[in-house]
């Protein structure tokens, strides 16, 4: 008998509508130009320092004396240290609470597992789907919570396990700032809940004012577990290489369990991905990872400039690669979709991908190409002075 289970996720793939939709209009209109502004992946390549580490991590796996295998469950030793160093040594945490994996995509769902079953999950909505698919796959009740005037998830007036937090945001690409994370901190105190922090999108923040780790609030070592990728920031989109800390505070031998758990379910990340990620803390790499994500960053400026030329209300894109743009006129955002693709031959992604609350907007990315950002910015005020 199948799973019951799985057949409650509601999406098969997130983005198969729209694939459906773009082939279909291609085929009918083979000579468009058709840009996309919907992409989540990076268009930038790895930089050369990380290249170069993982051309020697391979010369390493052709040597007797160099080679390795099976490389531990929880990540190697170098790479555990060196996130320590660079990111959470500060926050006073030790190598024993850092865990490597191969994507945040999984982590996010599969550290529901830590849980029980009993627990309950509160969502934002609209949401990144794929916590909200990733629960129902394990049977977890899930609920959701509407975002205030600033986007920012409001406190429900019940008890709820665990909480799904993202900042910076996918997919409205806002992010939370200390008041907004001491609310949902205390409120996680106040009922034993945990938050799952999904923070793919640090290397994005650029705002004085936006923590780049929950753990910027002292007592987040209580109640939060952090997830972080090195895909956005350091193009490991296609690599593969992800990491999360899981604090000792939070339940009495949480990191026992969570160990003996991994040690069963998991083999490690690739030696090779992993040496990459290594590279990506050396200085010379930091340096040309903080120039990719300006470009993204100026991308953004320019598309959000763009739109709101074009009459649109646009919000973030200022801590984060994405933006949400309103309809002007009451659209639904399959609506909207659908006149950016057959009037202006421009793929976006439609709010409602994202949840109920996504239906008058449409999410837009500024990891493409700069040139690619131009030329819809360029039709869309050309097609708006038409009109
Ligand atoms: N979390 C969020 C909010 C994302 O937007 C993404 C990717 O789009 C991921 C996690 C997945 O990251 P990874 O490539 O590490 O699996």
């Amino acid at each position: 008998m199948l799973n019951k289970d799985l057949l409650q996720m509601e999406t098969k793939d997130v983005y198969a509508n729209v694939t459906e939709k773009v082939k279909a209009f291609k085929y009918e209109n083979p000579n468009a130009e058709i840009i996309s502004l919907g992409i989540g992946d990076v268009s930038k390549p790895i930089v050369k320092p990380v290249i170069e580490a993982m051309h020697k991590a391979v010369d390493d796996l052709s040597s007797m004396d160099t080679f390795k295998g099976y490389g531990g469950y929880y990540g190697y030793d170098f790479l555990r240290e060196a996130i320590l160093k660079n990111e959470y040594q500060q926050y006073g945490f030790t190598k024993e609470e850092i865990y490597v994996s191969d994507g945040t995509k999984t982590d996010s769902t599969s550290i529901l597992e830590l849980f029980d079953k009993s627990s309950t999950v509160l969502l934002a909505n609209p949401t990144y789907p794929i916590y909200r698919d990733g629960a129902a796959a394990l049977n977890r009740k899930v609920e959701y919570t509407t975002l205030d005037e600033n986007f920012v998830m409001e406190i429900p007036n019940k008890k709820y396990d665990i909480v799904y937090i993202c900042s910076p945001n996918n997919p409205i690409g806002n992010a939370y700032n200390k008041k907004d994370l001491e609310k949902w901190v205390d409120y996680a105190l106040k009922n034993e809940a945990v938050i799952i922090f999904d923070n793919v999108y640090q290397g994005f923040v650029r705002s004085k004012d936006i923590p780049k780790s929950i753990y910027e609030i002292e007592e987040a070592k209580k109640c939060a577990i952090e997830l972080r990728s090195f895909s956005k920031t350091a193009s490991f989109t296609g690599l593969r290489c992800s990491y999360y800390v899981i604090p000792n505070q939070i339940y009495k031998d949480i990191n026992v369990v969570w160990k003996r758990r991994t040690m069963n379910r998991f083999n490690g990340a690739s030696y090779i991905a992993q040496k990459a990620a290594e590279a990506v803390f050396l200085p010379q790499s930091q340096k040309l990872i903080k120039e990719n994500i300006d470009y993204y960053l100026e991308n953004a400026k320019i598309l959000r400039e763009g739109f709101k030329k074009a009459g649109y209300e646009v919000f973030g894109g200022i801590d984060a690669p994405f933006m949400w743009v309103k309809s002007k006129d009451q659209k639904t955002s399959w609506q909207m979709f659908n006149y950016f693709l057959k009037e202006l031959n421009i793929i976006v992604i439609p709010g409602i991908v994202f949840g109920l609350a996504g239906d008058n907007y449409i999410r837009i990315s500024a990891l493409g190409k700069r040139e690619d950002g131009i030329k819809c910015i360029e039709r869309m005020l050309k097609n708006e002075e038409k009109n």
